[in-house]
């Protein structure tokens, strides 16, 4: 039997370099950052500043099927393929999301990439890193207590406390947390109500950190953040209750991108992690942009399969930001293919051409999708040691019969070796490829239009129902100007549908719209199909139960 590392195995035998050596590399002298210890650094102000007058390299989005249990190594294929870049000549850096806490004590166990293709230290970016989680809870939280104490302090602005939509948050699965009452016990203990957390990666600072600009237009959105209604349905927002001072001064360094390293030493930005259902699921657009700013090439990565990361990330964070994607990489397995073509979990690992063939459909509804917006696009097989070789066969023809760029990737294996071929071809379809990406909507289509669109272009839908209280809040938020925002779909990440039963490529199928949600400071409107989870709860057999520490502070069973 082979012997396979576990990723932190691998992560701790890795030898890093010093992150000024790192710096150094992308020509960052040490002033030019704020040092975290040895390993990690943010970038100053100052240089953020200084470096808008570069010239910006070029931007590769890493997208992927719709996930399964079976899991699809975006991460992995997004770091190896910067290290493979780098490798070939290309000057390159990677910007990611950072890790969630709840997630990894949950289910995954870490989400820095894995096997060879990781970013370092691993424990750190898995566990607190450089606080800029914490620093947006304790912006949240701080918030939620602002809004409590005005109402118990005589509440002047006629917040109506039944309609307060501003809940607070914990980094951490905790589904006890989901709905409570708070201020029990009396005149002195405040107004008594029912609230709720969410993980803070849902919370709405979150994305709107990762859609600013800079520190102004950061407390310039905080300031748009609606908070609850008053006794006349009007929206309240943070600036009326002015606290975006305080919020923006919580966040001051967490606003600053965090410079790390690969296995290979490629630099990395990781930062920003919002969720890809209530909220657009890309690292931060400062991240984005200074990391173009200093490499040739940045490959970044949006949550989920692309019919929610990159279909946000395409209409959202390309359009606030300016930020256009040079070409896409979606990433396939063999395996989930078959899962999407009905093969059990459990019987992955036995051949099963025919239910790739059906499997497949899904990758060719994502691969018409990015046709649609108009960017070229390579496939990554994400290689598995249990693929056979007459699936991968399989593989590689469908995808030429269906006229799609494909390379095997065996970066979890190899590290950026195993990706070299995803890179020339990555270049070559760059170099071949005239710039032609395009919005599937326009800002300016009413919000019904605007979700339309992407249930039919996007999702292959069919029609879309609204439910009665949608249908009265598509009139109430044009009313209110926000007809002129971008849509972010909450949906179910596992399928094209609004059904996560439903793998493939469904067909004839309607979404439901059941409710609309302002994310104002965030500059979007969420639109809900279906129950969305926005606080995770612990599994039976959550992975922190295998966490340890051993006596010299090392990390054990972080995956
Ligand atoms: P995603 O970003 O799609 O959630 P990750 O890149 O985080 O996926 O990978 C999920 C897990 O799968 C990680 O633990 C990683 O080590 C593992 N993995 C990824 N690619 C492979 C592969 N080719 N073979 C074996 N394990 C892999």
């Amino acid at each position: 039997k082979l012997e396979v590392k576990s990723d932190i195995e691998i992560a701790q035998q890795a030898k890093m370099k010093l992150i000024t050596e790192i710096a150094a590399s992308i020509g960052l002298q040490e002033d030019d950052i704020e040092l975290y210890g040895r390993y990690k650094a943010k970038l100053s102000a100052d240089t953020l500043e200084r470096i808008k007058t570069n010239e910006s390299g070029k931007v590769i989005l890493v997208t992927a099927i719709n996930p399964t249990p079976a899991g699809e190594g975006k991460s992995t294929v997004t770091v190896g393929l910067g290290d493979a870049l780098n490798a070939i000549g290309k000057k390159t850096m990677i910007a990611i999301r950072e890790p969630s806490l709840g997630p990894t004590m949950g289910i995954k166990g870490g989400a820095a990439g894995g096997g060879f293709s990781q970013v370092l230290p691993m424990e750190d970016i898995n566990l607190h890193f450089t606080g800029d989680i914490h620093a947006i809870t304790s912006a949240n939280n701080a918030l939620a207590a602002l809004i409590d104490n005005h109402i118990q302090q005589g509440n002047e602005l006629r917040i109506d406390q039944r309609r307060i939509v501003w809940k607070r948050a914990l980094d951490l699965n905790d589904r006890a947390l989901r709905k409570v009452i708070i201020g029990l016990g009396g005149p002195m203990q405040g107004v008594p109500r029912e609230d709720g957390f969410d993980i803070t990666v849902a919370s709405e600072i979150m994305a709107v950190l990762c859609l600013s600009e800079d520190i102004k237009d950061l407390k310039n959105r905080l300031g748009k953040m609606v908070i609850a209604y008053n006794m006349d349905k009007q929206p309240v927002t943070v600036a009326q209750l002015g606290a975006e001072g305080a919020l923006t001064l919580l966040l001051k360094e967490a606003i600053k991108p965090n410079l790390v390293q690969t296995i290979a030493h490629t630099p990395a930005l990781i930062h920003g992690g919002p969720f890809a259902n209530i909220a657009h699921g890309c690292n931060s657009v400062i991240a984005t942009k200074a990391a173009a700013k200093l490499a040739d090439f940045v490959v970044t990565e949006a949550g989920f399969g692309a019919d929610l990361g990159a279909e946000k990330f395409l209409h959202i964070k390309a359009r606030t930001s300016g930020i256009k994607p040079e070409a896409v990489v979606i990433v396939a397995t063999i395996r989930a293919l078959k899962m999407h073509g009905g093969v059990a979990k459990d019987h992955l690992k036995e051949e099963n051409i025919e239910a790739l063939r059906i499997g497949f459909a899904n990758l060719q509804k994502h691969a018409e999708t990015l046709q649609n917006f108009g960017l070229p696009f390579v496939i990554a097989i994400n290689k598995f040691i249990t693929d056979t070789e007459a699936e991968m066969n399989t593989m590689l023809e469908l995808c030429a019969a269906n006229g799609m760029e494909a390379a095997v990737t065996e970066v979890w294996e190899k590290g950026g070796d195993g990706g070299i071929v995803l890179a020339q071809k990555l270049v070559e379809v760059i170099e071949q490829h005239e710039g032609t990406f395009s919005p599937l909507y326009e800002l300016s289509d009413s919000l019904e239009n605007k979700i339309t669109a992407i249930a039919e272009k996007v999702y292959g839908a069919g029609k879309v129902e609204y439910s009665q209280k949608a249908k009265k809040q598509i009139t109430q938020f044009a009313e209110l100007g926000w007809g002129n925002l971008p849509i972010c779909m909450a949906k179910t990440q596992y399928s094209l549908s609004d059904d996560p039963s439903k793998l493939g490529r469904p067909a004839d199928f309607s979404i439901t719209i059941r409710e609309l949600k302002p994310s104002i400071g965030a500059g979007f409107i969420v639109a809900l199909t279906g129950e969305v989870m926005t606080m995770p709860g612990l599994p039976k057999n959550p992975a922190a139960l295998r966490m340890d520490v051993d006596e010299q502070g090392q990390a054990v069973g972080l995956f």
